[in-house]
């Protein structure tokens, strides 16, 4: 009763605006308040269930589900949903929209293993940590023949193809969340809905579907937060005939996390691949390469990290072996793959010894030095000059400078990490070349997106701040669509709207990517000079941005910036180095020079790509030279407009805990990432708004028909204004079934809306 009242109030709100008065007098009526349920805030933040008893002033007594009899102040609690509204599919249907029942909705399905919910026109995917049999050829054949509309991966699949297929235009299912929230599998789950209905072979299919073992393998790592983290952003196109076939997919990747190569943090892993090749591969590939146990590689065993619970790396490996197989990357080319994997894996072993009293140093003799020569296909001469020694080129003559410890490893590392780049993304070139293949592009696509997700650790450093920065890129991307342009619409319509709030990052944003004074822009002018350090790069933001809301200056080399997932302390210790990113020219041409055959093809690369720099003491980039995340910038900018010709599809997974472990819902944390993806805004607007908003144009194409001929205009705003009145007409004969043309609410709504148009 107490819903419907304040139904009735609502619709009254939008008409004379007046509901906050109604409302406010309906709840200071004491006979309606008692006995309402409610969600009573506890001190320590939760919410509990409650019934009210009595009202007192201000007060209320309320008894709580466990038999307690609490007093609360009517500003700490809001009324919960009578028991119909109990798991309800979509956050739309809620009858009272706050913060606690939302909640309460989630965490119910959750424990019901119903992990999809409807918000609006997003859906929200809870990582279940189990396998939840809901994904098998049964119900993919429900979704196709919609069977069933309960929210699933499938559903969005399902929608995205049919309006590629009706309005010839392409789709993108944007997902986002957390790491370790689930957009990677959730991603997969998209794939191989896709890939079941639009296959017209299987070869197609397959490769799809193995091109994410292959870029797990090389592009996945285990970090504190995800046993399989993606460390790199990926756009996956799947392109489709007019018929709705596949007939070809192109995969671009974002910004692998190199660093990881070298470096590793505690009780994290580097790439999945090392592990597998070290684990699983051959006795006769394992004398080829000289390969020993991942436990014998420092840049693997650094982190004492070598295994992950319930993972066997040999079986990934022969996995691995047939998703190469099946990506078309041959034999000759896995021989090489391994070998340059090998070689690295050596390099990291390579140790130096103090050789003058300059500190200069020498590499020592051993093992580790011929096996990498030897996998590059150089010299060990070679080998230990291009990591001992510096060539200074003057006007005249090129001299050799001795390095010290510190500059020779920084050598090797530079050296490893360009081979792991450059060995990724020529994999990536070689999947792609067998994914296209359909000849020419003549139908549309569905872009499916997976970046890595927002990241805060204790140590946050250059790579989360370049995550963090594609993560609320893409937030407002995700704003634009569910908040802005909707409600501009019903402005520019003139359309009476009462305009909802909602977290705008916009703020955020500029401070990253200003043209001026913005995080980005003062790191590239800082990587520019010669004497610069990441201390003065520290200053430098503290002295420009000190004042702006969303940066915080800490002390040393530390700063802050609240992101709209929350606040994160950034170490600018190697940002400097980590954005120039530049390679010595020697060690190019020391790779050029080597008969591994990948590794000339690598410097050729490089020297297209220009970033070359022949000072390793000064550093800085030339002015033709890009930085890191100049060049970031431009792929994160090229792929949104990319995403601005689609049309959206949002799904935003969500962590239910930090352990990685099914059945555990912790409900501070998913409010947190309720919260922070505006989901509460997204099905407010959702509910207050129209569900279907078409151009006259649209309108006319696909309800044009329902006129005769005679009737037909030439002028769509006509031609739809003709179909509508007709349309009008034949629902309030009954001679349409309205159904037979929209689907679900669209046509509940516009039911709605026609019929009050008529009235
Ligand atoms: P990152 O940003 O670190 O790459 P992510 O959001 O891509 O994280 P996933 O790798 O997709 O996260 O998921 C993490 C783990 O959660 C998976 O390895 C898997 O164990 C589990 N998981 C995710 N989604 C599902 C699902 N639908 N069913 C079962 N388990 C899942
Ligand atoms: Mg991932």
């Amino acid at each position: 009763d107490c819903k419907r009242k304040e139904d009735e109030l609502g619709e009254k709100r939008t008409r004379d605006g007046c509901r906050s008065k109604k409302v406010k007098m309906m709840m200071d009526a004491d006979s309606l308040i008692k006995k309402l349920c409610v969600w009573c805030r506890q001190p320590s933040g939760q919410w509990e269930l409650g019934t009210i008893q009595s009202t007192s002033g201000e007060e209320v007594s309320v008894s709580l589900s466990n038999g307690n009899v609490i007093k609360v102040a009517r500003s700490e609690f809001v009324p919960a949903n009578p028991k119909i509204f109990e798991g309800v599919d979509d956050l739309m249907k809620l009858g009272y929209l706050n913060e606690p029942s939302v909640l309460h909705n989630i965490k119910l399905r959750y424990s019901q293993d119903m992990i999809y919910t409807k918000a609006g026109r997003v859906l929200i995917a809870v990582n279940p940590f189990k396998d939840l049999q809901i994904f098998g050829n049964d119900h993919v054949s429900a979704y196709r023949q919609k069977l069933t509309n309960s929210p699933h991966v499938f559903a969005v699949a399902e929608e995205a193809f049919t309006e590629m297929m009706r309005d010839e235009a392409n789709q993108s299912i944007i997902i986002s969340g957390e790491s370790g929230s689930g957009k990677t599998e959730t991603a997969k789950i998209v794939m191989q809905y896709l890939a079941a209905l639009g296959g017209s072979n299987r070869d197609i299919e397959d490769k799809i579907l193995q091109t994410n073992h292959v870029l797990e393998a090389f592009g996945n790592a285990k970090t504190s937060r995800n046993e399989n983290s993606s460390r790199f952003g990926k756009l996956m196109e799947i392109h489709f005939s007019t018929m709705g076939k596949i007939y070809g997919a192109k995969v671009q990747t974002f910004l692998l996390e190199k660093s990881r190569v070298v470096q590793l943090a505690s009780s994290e892993r580097s790439y999945h691949i090392f592990y597998q090749l070290c684990a699983g591969s051959s006795f006769g590939l394992k004398e080829r390469l000289n390969l020993r146990a991942a436990s014998y590689y420092k840049y693997l065993n650094q982190s004492e990290c070598l295994m992950i619970d319930g993972i066997d790396d040999a079986k990934k490996f022969h996995q691995l072996m047939k998703a190469l197989d099946i990506v078309q990357i041959c034999k000759e080319d896995r021989e090489l793959i391994f070998t340059v994997l090998a070689a690295i894996l050596w390099l990291g072993n390579i140790s130096f010894k103090v050789a003058d009293s300059e500190n200069h140093i020498e590499v020592l003799d051993d093992e580790a030095v011929t096996s990498a020569a030897r996998l590059m296909g150089c010299s060990t001469q070679a080998l230990k000059a291009a990591l001992c020694n510096q060539k200074i080129q003057s006007e005249k003559d090129t001299n050799a400078k001795k390095l010290i410890l510190q500059q020779a490893i920084h050598t090797r590392d530079k050296i490893a990490t360009f081979m792991y780049e450059n060995l990724f993304n020529w994999i990536v070139d070689q999947v792609n070349k067998s994914l296209q293949v359909g000849k020419k592009h003549t139908g549309k696509s569905i872009n499916i997106l997976d970046i890595n997700g927002f990241e805060s650790f204790q140590k946050n450093s250059f790579e989360q701040f370049c995550i963090n920065y594609a993560n609320e890129r893409l937030q407002q991307h995700l704003i634009r669509h569910l908040f802005k342009y909707e409600q501009e619409d019903y402005e520019s319509d003139g359309i009476e709207w009462t305009r909802i709030d909602f977290k705008d990052n916009q703020e955020c944003l500029n401070l990253f990517e200003k043209k001026s004074h913005s995080l980005l822009s003062l790191l590239d002018e800082e990587s520019n000079l010669p004497k610069a350090s990441d201390l003065t790069f520290a200053n430098k933001l503290k002295q420009h941005l000190g004042t702006n809301p969303c940066f915080k200056g800490e002390r040393g080399r530390a700063f802050s910036v609240r992101h709209y997932e929350g606040e994160v302390l950034y170490d600018t210790n190697g940002f400097l180095e980590k954005n120039r990113d530049t390679m010595a020219s020697d060690s190019i041409q020391f790779l050029a020079s080597c008969k591994c055959e990948l590794l000339p093809l690598f410097s050729k690369t490089f020297y297209q790509s220009l970033k070359c720099s022949n000072s390793l003491s000064t550093g800085a980039l030339d002015s033709q030279e890009q930085s890191v995340c100049q060049k970031f910038k431009g792929q994160l900018f090229n792929l949104m407009n990319q995403l601005e010709c689609t049309t959206p599809h949002f799904i935003r997974s969500i962590r239910p805990n930090t352990k990685q472990l099914p059945d555990i819902y912790d409900e501070g944390l998913v409010l947190q990432q309720l919260k922070c993806s505006g989901i509460l805004e997204v099905v407010r607007i959702s509910r207050a708004g129209y569900p279907t908003r078409m151009t006259h144009q649209e309108f006319c194409t696909r309800y044009g028909f329902l006129l005769s001929e005679t009737n037909k205009s030439q002028d769509p705003l006509s031609t739809s204004t003709d179909s509508l009145e007709l349309k009008r007409k034949q629902v309030l004969q009954g001679t349409v079934v309205l159904q037979k043309y929209f689907r679900g609410y669209q046509a509940r709504s516009y039911f709605q809306e026609l019929k009050s148009g008529v009235a």
